[in-house]
């Protein structure tokens, strides 16, 4: 007759974490260890593990045929995060600890050969999976992986060290033995940003990116290098309205999936700046079992591609669909996974190949041919998609020469953070989220300026995509003026911030 344990644990499907039941068959017979419903590569390490894990805590390791089923077999399953479920299983089903108790909890944690919890990646999708599915179970996950997974508002989570911990808590003769409950919030740790009142003259850009933070809107810098487009743009972040708590978490929760989160950047907007060689995968996500790219750990925060052009084509094409929707789909082979990939996209570019067309100091060579076939290496319908943009031109010698003297971010910033709760109040989402219907709704026009701007969509030969933007940036720039309507200097403003490449 074969002895079963049966211990509850998650696996990873995108931001998904799905139940899966580990089963633990003992029987007689000739001793052997099986794991179904692992990839096979894996099973190996798997055993290992687990074996070890179980002799160095000073069990036994049964004599017997250990059967461990992995339940659904469909899901993808990355090994070691059930190191601990079947390990526990294994000295269940062989009596050398009491299993009443164990249907209580989910279990997750990658054991180390001498039996201590190593962190897994995705802790805090399993803690929120576990409150969605409207369940009471309480969690028993490594110590490193804590705090992400208490993040989750009354989950019941017990942090353990090593397996020996968690057989103690199950034992029961003491309560001294017994795992303490993990309740720590976090505190948000102010984050240093470098000031805008070091960037001398730009006082346009500045403006341009005040108004991109205060509404989320894209913003695509083009001008001469050493204009400090970088600068600018690393000073942003610091300019960005604070985070609620479900932003914060769902930021926290794909970090946790990429096995990148940390306390102290609790309510920290991202900020991730990839290189124009990073891979496809590095940057919208993939892998055999799918992971976040750089757009998902961008997710409520910001995306900065420097150099734009120099980025595959393809790629910036798969910009497309997250910049409409805030969400990615990666397929792979058979399967499929679903990231949040709600950024405001920062970009930068030279004007032409050399660099330096309109510099003014430097005399470009390119011909308008090579500098078109340049800035239409950005396909037309990413571009319409990016709400300002924005020429940088270099900064005379004379204001070079001065001591800078512009506002610092926090002035800024607090400017930024009263146009954005301005938008919360009044449509429980900032500009750039409004649809066409909440523009007809939030972005009236009075006569002249609805004027203006049927001027300039026929002289540019504006979509009726651009329409909208620019309607939302001309409703932020008058919710930083606190302008209940939009004026016509606040339209044409916006008008301006549509106009710095010949592709237009
Ligand atoms: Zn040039």
């Amino acid at each position: 007759m074969s002895i079963l344990a049966i211990l509850k644990s998650r696996a990873l499907a995108g931001m998904e974490a799905q139940e899966v039941s580990v089963e633990v068959h003992l029987a007689n017979g000739l001793p052997a260890f099986t794991i179904v419903g692992l990839a096979d590569t894996e099973v190996k390490e798997a055993k290992d593990r687990v074996r070890a894990a179980i002799q160095n805590g000073g069990f036994d390791f049964p004599a017997q045929r250990i059967t461990v089923n992995l339940a659904p077999a469909d899901l993808p399953k990355e090994s070691g995060r059930f190191d601990l479920p079947i390990a526990l299983g294994i000295l269940a089903a062989s009596k050398q600890i009491p299993s009443r108790r164990l249907h209580q909890y989910e279990f997750a944690g990658e054991l180390s050969l001498s039996g201590e919890l190593r962190p897994i990646r995705g802790a805090l999708a399993m803690s929120l999976a576990t409150r969605r599915d409207g369940g009471c179970l309480a969690f028993i996950l490594p110590m490193a992986n804590a705090d992400e997974a208490a993040l989750v508002a009354n989950a019941a989570i017990y942090p353990a060290a090593t397996l020996l911990d968690v057989c103690r808590h199950f034992a029961g003769k003491s309560v001294d033995n017994m795992l303490s409950r993990h309740e720590a919030m976090p505190v948000v740790v102010p984050q240093e940003y470098p000031d805008f009142a070091d960037v001398k003259g730009q006082t346009f850009v500045k403006r341009a990116l005040e108004v991109a933070a205060a509404g989320s809107h894209s913003v695509l810098m083009v001008g001469p290098p050493g204009t400090g487009k970088t600068m600018l743009a690393s000073r942003f972040a610091g300019l960005l309205p604070e985070m609620s708590d479900d932003e914060a978490l769902e930021s926290a929760a794909v970090q946790s999936l990429a096995g990148n989160f940390r306390i102290g950047q609790w309510k920290h907007r991202p900020f991730r700046a990839p290189h124009h060689t990073s891979s496809g995968p590095a940057l919208v996500g993939g892998g055999s079992v799918p992971r976040p790219g750089e757009i998902s750990l961008a997710h409520r925060g910001v995306l900065f591609l420097d150099e734009l052009p120099e980025f595959n084509r393809h790629v910036l094409d798969v910009l497309r669909e997250p910049m409409e929707s805030g969400r990615i789909t990666i397929s792979r082979a058979a399967r499929q996974a679903d990231f949040p990939a709600d950024f405001q996209l920062i970009a930068a570019m030279n004007p032409c190949p050399c660099g330096y067309f309109g510099h003014g100091g430097v005399v470009c060579r390119c011909t308008p041919d090579i500098m078109l076939r340049y800035q239409s290496r950005i396909s037309g319908p990413l571009l319409d998609r990016i709400d300002i943009q924005i020429e940088v031109a270099a900064v005379p010698p004379d204001i070079l020469a001065a001591p800078a003297h512009g506002e610092s971010s926090a002035v800024i910033a607090a400017r930024v953070q009263a146009a954005a709760s301005l938008q919360l109040e009044r449509q429980g989402k900032r500009n750039q989220y409004l649809t066409p219907r909440e523009i007809d709704h939030y972005c009236k026009l009075d006569r002249i300026s609805k004027s203006t701007l049927k001027h300039s969509m026929e002289s540019f030969h504006w979509s009726g995509r651009a329409y909208h933007r620019i309607l939302r940036v001309a409703r932020t720039i008058a919710d930083i003026a606190k302008s209940e309507r939009i004026q016509e200097h606040h339209l044409s403003e916006a008008v301006q911030y549509r106009r710095a490449l010949l592709t237009d």
